[in-house]
């Protein structure tokens, strides 16, 4: 954005003093990543007063500060804002520009595969369009707002990511968003927790439909009966499905995967071989709402094409890197939960880029109290035939451990709760330019460890 405090202070319904021409051209809540020209916002936490860090903001570049009114001291020698409530002021400030803004908002939810849908959209829409997306993962309260503010007034594709961990989150977010499409990715695990069942996950997520513009279209995950039902109840929504079954919008088959990629064939709404620079089934489902997308935006079929072939996701998500030894890993350590999990499985179980395949996992967090259930279900998953050798990684994965060392010679599967050193020692070992292995764990186990000691 670029705008003056003026305009700011009428946004928030405030006096903006004698700095009303001072420009920001964004918003920060953080010092560190802070750029020049951003107005910062100080938020007060319980352990951490932001107002401290006000005088570091703009040592680093902030045009503008917000100060709580009642918080003492504010600085008199900068452009200071008065507000009563940090993250109010946050959101209203996004609800004015976003109000104002001409681009075509795009909101993406789901239990997986937000970020790479966020990523393929956007980079597959980047040739013929002024795309910008969530940077990394804002894609709460905070965040999106923020990503939101950073919009250039020129962008012309808008790709919010939207995460929740409870009910109303989602609506919240889109009321502030208003998009035109929305996207719901899947309907997995994550935040059972929270939601109590994957009923209560597809309505938390189906939330999204309440801030959609009322011309918009909602890309929805067709392979999943529990959307199906609630889109079932909504007779005005326009819809479309993707998936790999048939009556969807898009139908995916014929998925071949090469080192390079995946190869593909639709049917539906766009015809023919497609292919995408990613891997894993569950990847080229993400790149079908990218294509439904770009159809109903009015490109032309060779424009889809060229533009997934240019897809790129953000690291940790099914990425390959070669290591120094020969050893091919397989990196989807950002996040996991037992539909991902299962997907990473499924992918090594099937694919011929090496004949040895390992699966290194570690815990899933933030399961709730079937947690133990869910460990427990991996086991389901894994062909013993096509797989030579498991680690597992973490004090959940004993659950795991238990399930499944029956069926592994004991020199082919190890746990350890927290030892990365143990690991790394067996991979070297073990391992060869025979061997592909995969990373999969929650963010919090940080499985990409691992991959330092072979770099
Ligand atoms: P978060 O809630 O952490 O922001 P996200 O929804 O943004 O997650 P991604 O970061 O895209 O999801 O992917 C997280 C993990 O889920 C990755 O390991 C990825 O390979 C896997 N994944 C991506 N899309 C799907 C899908 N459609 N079904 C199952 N797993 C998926
Ligand atoms: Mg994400």
């Amino acid at each position: 954005m670029k705008k003056t405090l003026k305009t700011i202070a009428n946004w928030l319904n405030i006096d903006c003093g004698v700095y009303g021409d001072t420009v920001v051209t964004g918003v920060s809540i953080d010092t560190r990543t802070i750029q020049k020209g951003d107005l910062f916002i100080p938020f007060r936490g319980e352990q951490v007063n932001g107002h401290q860090y006000v005088a570091k903001a703009f040592e680093n570049g902030a045009a503008a500060t917000l100060w709580l009114k009642d918080e003492p001291n504010p600085p008199s020698d900068v452009p200071v804002l008065f507000v009563d409530d940090s993250e109010l002021a946050l959101q209203e400030m996004a609800r004015q520009y976003r109000n104002e803004h001409k681009a075509i908002f795009i909101g993406i939810t789901g239990s997986n595969g937000k970020t790479s849908s966020k990523d393929i959209l956007a980079s597959s829409l980047s040739p013929y369009y002024k795309v910008q997306k969530t940077i990394g993962n804002l894609n709460n309260q905070l965040g999106l707002p923020i990503t939101i503010l950073s919009l250039d007034e020129d962008t012309e594709i808008a790709v919010l990511e939207m995460g929740m961990s409870g009910f109303g989150e989602i609506e919240f977010l889109s009321t502030l968003a208003r998009p035109h499409y929305a996207v719901i990715t899947n309907i997995g695990e994550a935040h059972m927790q929270d939601l109590g069942s994957r009923e209560g996950i597809a309505k938390a997520k189906f939330e999204i439909i309440k801030g959609l513009d009322e011309h918009g279209v909602l890309f929805y995950d067709g392979d999943e009966p529990l959307l199906q039902n609630l889109v079932g109840k909504e007779p005005n929504l326009n819809v479309e499905s993707f998936g790999f079954q048939k009556g969807n919008s898009l139908v995916v088959s014929n998925i071949v995967m090469t080192e390079k990629g995946s190869r593909f064939d639709v049917r539906g709404e766009l015809n023919g071989e497609f292919f995408i620079p990613v891997l894993g089934k569950h990847q080229v489902k993400n790149a079908l709402n990218a294509m439904l997308i770009s159809k109903s935006l009015g490109l032309r079929d060779d424009q889809i094409h060229f533009g997934i072939e240019q897809a790129q996701l953000t690291d940790m998500r099914m990425q390959l890197i070669n290591s120094s030894n020969g050893i091919l890993f397989l990196n989807d350590a950002y996040n996991a939960a037992p539909t991902s999990m299962s997907a990473a499985i499924q992918f090594m179980q099937t694919t011929n880029l090496r004949p040895e395949k390992w699966l290194v996992l570690g815990d899933m967090l933030e399961l709730g109290e079937n947690e133990k259930q869910f460990h427990e279900s991996i086991a389901d998953v894994i062909d013993e035939a096509a797989i030579q050798k498991v680690c597992l990684f973490g004090p959940r994965m004993q659950w795991l451990y238990e399930k499944l060392h029956n069926k592994f010679a004991n020199e082919n599967i190890i746990h350890t709760n927290d030892d990365y050193e143990q690991i790394t020692q067996y991979i070297k070992q073990y391992a060869n330019e025979d061997s592909l292995i995969l990373l999969k764990g929650s963010r919090g186990m940080r499985l990409e460890t691992i991959l330092d000691s072979f770099k």
